[in-house]
C-alpha cells in the first residue's frame, strides 16, 4: 500500500524503497570495512533523501558517495518490471567501472553478513 507522504515528494514503491536501502547498507558496510583510511561525509544526495531511506544517517567516503549515486539512479530507472537480479539481466545497465565496484561491494558486504549471521539480508542480495 502506498501511503501519502508527509511531504511533496514522490512516494516510491515499497519494493523500490527496500532495493535502495540495500543498497546504502551494503555500500555502508563495504565503505567501513574497505576505506577505513578514507575521510568520510554524511551522505547528501539531490535524487534521493539517504537519510529518509536508511532510517539513519550514512557516511560514505567520496567514491563510495558516487558508486551509491549511480546505483541508485539506476535502480530507478531500471526498465525491468519485477526486476531480476542484476547479473540474470540482459541489460546491463551499470557503467563498466562501477559495476565492478559494485560487485566488490556485495561480494564484501555479503561475506559480512554470513560472518555476523545476518543471512535475512543475504537472501536480499541484489547481485
Ligand atoms: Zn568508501
Amino acid at each position: 500500500m502506498i501511503r501519502p507522504s508527509h511531504t511533496d515528494k514522490p512516494v516510491l514503491p515499497r519494493k523500490m524503497c527496500k532495493d535502495l536501502r540495500t543498497l546504502i547498507q551494503f555500500i555502508d558496510i563495504y565503505c567501513h570495512g574497505c576505506h577505513k583510511e578514507s575521510p568520510r561525509s554524511q551522505v547528501k544526495l539531490k535524487s534521493h533523501d539517504v537519510n529518509d531511506l536508511y532510517g539513519k544517517d550514512v557516511e560514505l567516503c567520496d567514491d563510495c558517495v558516487k558508486l551509491l549515486t549511480h546505483a541508485l539512479v539506476k535502480r530507478c530507472i531500471c526498465p525491468q518490471d519485477l526486476k531480476p537480479q542484476c547479473k540474470h539481466c540482459p541489460n546491463h545497465c551499470y557503467h563498466p567501472k562501477y559495476r565492478s565496484q559494485i560487485q566488490e561491494a556485495m561480494k564484501y558486504s555479503g561475506r559480512k553478513l554470513v560472518m555476523s549471521g545476518r543471512v535475512d539480508m543475504l537472501l536480499r542480495l541484489l547481485f
